[in-house]
This record gives C-alpha cells, structure tokens and sequence, in this order.
C-alpha cells in the first residue's frame, strides 16, 4: 500500500469514527490467529499515551492494522525514534503519522510549570524548549498549548528524517511519507493540515 492510499484509509476510518458507525470490530479469531505468523501494518503512529487518544479506534482499524507507539505528551526519545526505524525497515511501513492531540495534560503541565518530580519531571522537561519558543513567538492561552504541541511534532518529524539515517534513506528511496495531525478529543476529527 503506498503512502497516499494509507492516508486514505485513515481518512475514511477517522470519517466513521466521528460519524459513529465503525465497521464491526475485527478482531476475531480467524483474524488473529492469521497474524499470529507475521504482521504487516500499513501506517505507523506515534502519539501521546493519553487514554482518550487510542489510534486503532480513532481511525476505526482492526488488529494487526496500525504499529503504534505512544509515551506520554508524544516526546521525543531514542525508544520512540528506534520504534519508528524498525517501522520503517521491517515492517516497510508506507506511511508515519506523529499525532498530536488538544487538551494533552502534558503538554498544559509544561505550559503551567506545574512543579513535579522522578522521572516525570524529565519527561514534561523534554517540552519546555517548546514552550519557551511558543512564549517569545507571542503565543498565549490555548494557542499557546496547539502551539507547543505543533513545534514538539515538528521537532520529532525532523529528527527523524535529518538523524535516522534509515528514516530518512525511507523518505528519499521507498516513497515513505511522515505527517504531522493534530486529533481533537471532544469532536473526535483529525486535522491533517496541522
Ligand atoms: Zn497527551
């Protein structure tokens, strides 16, 4: 499946979902026991472990369809990049979709400074460049978090295709395509022009 005909396919399975009316749920035995030797994912997602933002069921998609990797407020970390590399090599993914989401407590929690510690504080600190960035560009408000959230996505799509060297021989020689979306949890839609 090429990279156009992938984003097609999540197109119309956002358009159910939001519609709700998804296809009936594959995820049945005969299904299942057919991946159980190998499986061939279409499209590779990274996004936030946010529990209203599973990517299976917000593009309507069966088991075996999506490879997905999620870590909290979507940020970037050599597990994230490595997950999309083996994506990308041995699944031979066509498409990677990095899905930022409104409303993301991490990315409010570095906006707000709130005060944390253990390894969480490492994680929204991983933000805060963002957050400086988003400030001095004037940015405040809710825009300041859709803000954030697009210059941590920006920033992931170009470290993968400017220091992965299998990402980017990906995008130049198989017709791979990496996309940024932003999904809206309380109309369910996914903005592709992000
Ligand atoms: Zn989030």
């Amino acid at each position: 499946m090429n990279a156009q005909r992938a984003i097609d396919r999540l197109r119309e399975g956002n358009l159910r979902f939001v519609a709700g009316s998804p296809e009936p749920h594959r995820a049945d035995s005969a299904l299942r026991e057919r991946l159980a030797d190998a499986q061939t994912p279409f499209a590779c997602i990274v996004t936030c472990s946010d529990s209203r933002v599973p990517p299976e069921i917000l593009f309507d998609q069966s088991l075996g369809d999506l490879f997905v990797v999620r870590v909290v407020g979507t940020i970037l970390t050599p597990e994230v990049i490595g997950s999309v590399e083996f994506a990308v090599e041995q699944l031979e993914v066509s498409l990677v979709v990095v899905m930022a989401h409104s409303r993301c407590g991490a990315i409010a929690a570095a906006v707000a400074e709130i005060p944390l510690h253990g390894a969480l504080a490492a994680v929204i600190d991983c933000l805060k460049p963002f957050v400086a960035s988003a400030k001095l560009a004037g940015f405040t408000g809710v825009e300041l978090e859709a803000e954030v959230s697009r210059r941590n996505t920006m920033n992931l799509i170009y470290v993968m295709q400017h220091e992965s060297p299998a990402i980017a021989d990906a995008v130049k020689n198989k017709g791979i395509e990496l996309h940024r979306v932003y999904y809206d949890i309380a109309t369910g839609c996914v903005d592709w022009d992000f």
